[in-house]
C-alpha cells in the first residue's frame, strides 16, 4: 500500500512523556490524567474534562450521568459507528433513528422533531467524518422539548459551529483512538459545563465512589491510565496542526476531482470541518475501489450497512426504513486526508479518480 487510509504519528515527544510516566512509578490514572482532563476541557471551552478509557465509556457514561435509563428514547442517527446507538442501548433506554441529510451525512433535524414522543429524553447528535450537526438547529429543538443533548463528537476533535467548539453544546463524548484525529492509544473524554453531570461521571467511571470506598450508585473501572493521558497531552498541543493539514488536503481534493462519478464532501455554513474523514459518494464504488485498489491507495467504507440494518439491532425489532442513510452507505468511500499524506499523495489519488 502506498497511502494507508489512518495513520496515527506517534514521535519522539509521545515517547518521552510514556517513559517519563514510567520513571514516575503512577502509572494508572494521576497527575497526567487530572492535568490532560483541564487542558483538554480548556481546548473545548468547557467547565469540566472528565477522562475515561474509551469513546465508547465516554457515551455510555454521559449518557448515565445525565439520567438515561430503562424507559426513555435518545434520538441519533443510524448512520455512524456502532457504539453510539449501542451505548444508548446498554443504559436500558431505546435508541430512536432519525434519518440524516445527504449533503453532510449528518441528523437531519427536521427528522428529529419527527422522532419525538412522549419517552423522548435526549437527542445524541454525531458530528460524522469531523463536521458539526446542525447544532442552532438541534439545541431549539432539545430546548422547546425539554431533552437532554450528549454529543457524539468521537470524530470531532476541535471541530466547530457557528464559531463554537463541539463538545461544548451538550455533554461532549470524545474517542482517542489511533485512527482519530489525535490518540492516547485507547481513551475517551466527557466534556461538560454542567457541575453536577460532571461530577457523575466521575464516579460513574470509578464505581460509583466519591469517598473512598462508600458507594453512592452503580459504577464502572472505566478511567483512563496516565500512560495515555501523557501521550494525549502531547497529542493535543498537534492537533490544531494536525487539523490543519486534513483541511488542506482535503480542499486539494475538492478542487481537483472533476469527474461526475465522484461526489466531493460539502462543507455546511458555519461548519469548521475537521476532516476526520474525508468521505465521497460514488457513482458506482466497486469501480472507483477497484481503480484505487490497482494504484495501491488506501481508503475505507464507513459504514458498509446502516445500524438499524445491523443483524444485531434487526434481530430486536428495528424494522423502520431510513432510506437516505441506507443510499448513502451503499455509495460513500473515504480517501486518506491524514497528516502523514503528502503532495504527492493528493496527486496520485486525484489523477486515479478523474480516470474514472
Ligand atoms: C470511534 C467512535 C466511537 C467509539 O470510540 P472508541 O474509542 O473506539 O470506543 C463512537 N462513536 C463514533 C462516531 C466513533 O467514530
Amino acid at each position: 500500500m502506498k497511502i494507508s487510509i489512518a495513520a496515527p504519528d506517534i514521535g519522539e515527544d509521545e515517547k518521552k512523556a510514556v517513559d517519563d510516566v514510567m520513571d514516575s512509578g503512577i502509572i494508572a490514572a494521576g497527575p497526567k490524567v487530572k492535568e490532560f482532563e483541564e487542558k483538554f476541557a480548556k481546548y473545548c471551552d468547557t467547565k469540566h474534562g472528565i477522562a475515561v478509557s474509551s469513546g465508547t465509556a465516554a457515551l455510555h457514561v454521559a449518557l448515565l450521568a445525565n439520567g438515561i435509563t430503562k424507559g426513555h428514547e435518545v434520538i441519533t442517527s443510524p448512520f455512524t459507528f456502532i457504539a453510539s446507538a449501542n451505548s444508548i442501548l446498554f443504559t436500558g433506554a431505546k435508541p430512536v433513528f432519525a434519518d440524516i441529510d445527504v449533503r453532510s451525512f449528518n441528523l437531519d433535524p427536521e427528522e428529529v422533531k419527527n422522532k419525538i414522543t412522549p419517552r423522548t429524553k435526549a437527542i445524541m447528535p454525531v458530528h460524522l467524518y469531523g463536521q458539526s450537526c446542525k447544532m442552532d438547529e438541534i439545541m431549539e429543538i432539545a430546548q422547546d422539548n425539554d431533552l437532554i443533548v450528549i454529543e457524539d463528537a468521537c470524530q470531532a476533535h476541535g471541530a466547530e459551529y457557528d464559531n463554537k467548539k463541539v463538545g461544548s453544546f451538550g455533554s461532549g463524548c470524545f474517542s482517542f483512538y489511533p485512527t482519530k484525529n489525535m490518540t492516547t492509544s485507547e481513551g475517551g473524554m466527557i466534556t461538560t459545563d454542567d457541575e453536577e453531570v460532571a461530577k457523575k461521571c466521575r464516579a460513574i467511571r470509578q464505581h460509583g465512589m466519591e469517598r473512598r470506598y462508600y458507594h453512592d450508585m452503580l459504577g464502572f473501572n472505566l478511567r483512563m491510565t496516565d500512560i495515555a493521558a501523557a501521550i494525549g497531552i502531547v497529542q493535543l498541543r498537534k492537533l490544531d496542526e494536525y487539523n490543519f493539514i486534513r483541511g488542506r488536503n482535503a480542499k486539494r481534493l475538492t478542487e481537483g476531482i472533476t469527474t461526475d462519478a465522484i461526489k466531493p464532501p460539502k462543507i455546511m455554513e458555519k461548519s469548521k470541518h475537521v476532516f476526520h474523514q474525508y468521505t465521497v459518494l460514488c457513482e458506482s464504488r466497486e469501480e472507483t475501489q477497484k481503480a484505487l485498489d490497482a494504484a495501491e491507495i488506501g481508503y475505507g467504507v464507513y459504514y458498509p450497512l446502516p445500524i438499524h440494518n445491523q443483524p444485531y439491532y434487526q434481530s430486536i425489532g428495528y424494522k423502520e426504513e431510513h432510506e437516505v442513510s441506507e443510499r448513502v452507505s451503499r455509495h460513500c468511500l473515504s480517501l486518506p486526508v491524514h497528516p502523514k499524506v503528502e503532495d504527492e499523495d493528493v496527486d496520485l489519488i486525484l489523477e486515479t479518480l478523474n480516470k474514472l
